[in-house]
């Protein structure tokens, strides 16, 4: 099919971009139109209004700064996967955007774009609620920030208004002796996951020869809910041990129990049975990078 008939606009600057925003009946903004232009082709959405933010100065690139990294909503994917900043000071957005797509996909979609569509399933989101990111949003009327826990609010529906621009998403970097894992699982590489776990462990110094506890977790699964859902329940089974096989294994556990979403293709047990699965390899892949189980 072809898309509907829309009006073209390409502002070139973000005041311009929000007064069109803010004025156009029905606009939607484009990215990298890896997941919208699809959307308009099979008529799934019919915007009277595009506004391109290609030619918006100033909402991509990649800059550590203040103990933090700010990446522009703008920036494609493909320049996250090669960014040196991202691979020493965010190794798990690293590992995990090679799951995006094709190398196609990733050379125009974009991080923004992939945080405000919020396929359940998607990478980018499920480690931005892993790393408890904060988004930047811009309207007519200033700014605003918003935590990644209060902005995936349910299945595609971003914390977004009318009017509003995701400008930037900022992570704070764990400190760099911490461990991370990233594991998916999908029909074939490059498509959507079915699942998606992300895990971050990090560990005090041992104070004698043993293991030190484990200070900080963050346990997020993809994929199961209508947005991706941190695991309190297996994070409190990791705080407090030495990582060992028992910790791992009941935090796993804690992931088969998130109340997971089903339909003809893939069963809610069988997505709590994949997650659990792909969360003991998650915690495991971290737990080594710490240390925790030599
Ligand atoms: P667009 O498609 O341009 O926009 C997406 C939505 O976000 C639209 O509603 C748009 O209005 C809105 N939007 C975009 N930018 C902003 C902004 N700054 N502020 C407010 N709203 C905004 N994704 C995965 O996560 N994992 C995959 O495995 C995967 N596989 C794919 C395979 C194929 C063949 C294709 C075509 C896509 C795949 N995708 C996958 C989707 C891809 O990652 C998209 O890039 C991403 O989902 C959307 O990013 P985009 O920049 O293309 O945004």
């Amino acid at each position: 099919m072809k898309a509907p008939a829309f009006r073209y606009h390409a502002p070139r600057s973000l005041g311009e971009a929000l007064e069109l925003a803010a004025t156009l009946p029905g606009a939607r903004l484009l990215a990298g139109g890896q997941s919208l232009l699809p959307m308009l082709t099979f008529r799934l959405l019919a915007p009277e209004h595009l506004i391109d933010l290609a030619r918006v100065p100033g909402l991509a690139g990649i800059e550590e700064r203040d103990g933090e990294v700010r990446i522009g909503a703008m920036t494609r994917q493909r320049e996250i996967e090669f960014s040196p900043v991202v691979a020493q000071r965010l190794p798990l957005l690293a590992e995990a955007i090679r799951w995006v797509g094709r190398r196609q996909t990733r050379n125009r979609g974009t991080l923004g774009g992939s945080l405000c569509h919020l396929d359940p399933a998607a990478e980018q989101p499920t480690v931005a609620m892993a790393m408890d990111a904060r988004l930047e949003i811009a309207r007519a009327t200033g700014t605003r920030t918003v935590p990644m826990r209060a902005f995936a609010q349910d299945l595609m529906t971003p914390a977004l208004e009318d009017g509003e621009i995701l400008t930037a998403v900022h992570f704070t970097p764990w400190p760099r002796e911490h461990g991370w894992g990233f594991q998916e699982y999908a029909r074939r590489h490059g498509d959507y996951a079915i699942v998606a776990v992300a895990a971050l462990l990090l560990r005090e110094p041992a104070a004698d020869a043993g293991r030190g506890r484990i200070v900080r977790a963050s346990v997020t699964v993809g994929g199961v809910a209508s947005t991706p859902q941190r695991v309190a329940e297996a994070e409190a089974c990791l705080i407090g041990s030495t990582g060992d096989a028992t910790a791992l294994e009941a935090a796993a556990e804690a992931c088969a129990r998130v109340p997971a979403m089903g339909d003809a293709q893939v069963p809610a047990w069988y997505r709590n049975r994949i997650a659990r699965t792909l969360a003991a390899r998650a915690l495991a892949q971290a737990a080594e990078r710490i240390g925790a189980l030599a």
